[in-house]
């Protein structure tokens, strides 16, 4: 017996293919990313960092985050399509998408967890 405690849900990956990116468009938001990350994007794009950096980046509290759209009053992620309701840049997104909705501050919070990720379901 290891003592772990058995995760309070389920996720169902499925749920990315027909949940229309919920994960990447809403309210105004920061979706951070490290130096690594910022390199591997722009290799992607095939474009330079300060280029990349202009066209996509903004900073926060000396940290940097991916710009936003807004359309239609919502926010959405630069590099999410939302005719094809898919991320663009898929392969190399930051961890903070990856980990999506594994944060602690959602795991913290399963009601809000459960309104934020159609792909959670509590056990
Ligand atoms: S980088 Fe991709 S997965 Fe992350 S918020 Fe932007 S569109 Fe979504």
């Amino acid at each position: 017996m290891t003592g772990e405690k058995e995760p309070f849900f389920i996720f169902d990956s499925n749920a990315c293919k027909r949940c229309g990116g919920k994960c990447c468009r809403g309210h105004e938001g920061y979706i951070w990313v490290s130096m690594e990350e910022l390199e591997e994007m722009a290799a992607m794009k095939e474009i330079e960092l300060p280029m990349f950096a202009n066209h996509y980046l903004r900073q926060v509290q000396g940290k940097f985050s991916l710009q936003e759209r807004v359309i239609n009053g919502e926010h959405l992620c630069c590099f999410f399509d939302p005719i094809a309701g898919q991320c663009t840049m898929y392969q190399s997104r930051p961890e903070q998408c990856r980990t999506f909705p594994f944060w602690n501050s959602l795991m913290n919070n399963p009601q809000k967890l459960v309104q934020s990720c159609p792909g959670v379901v509590l056990r």
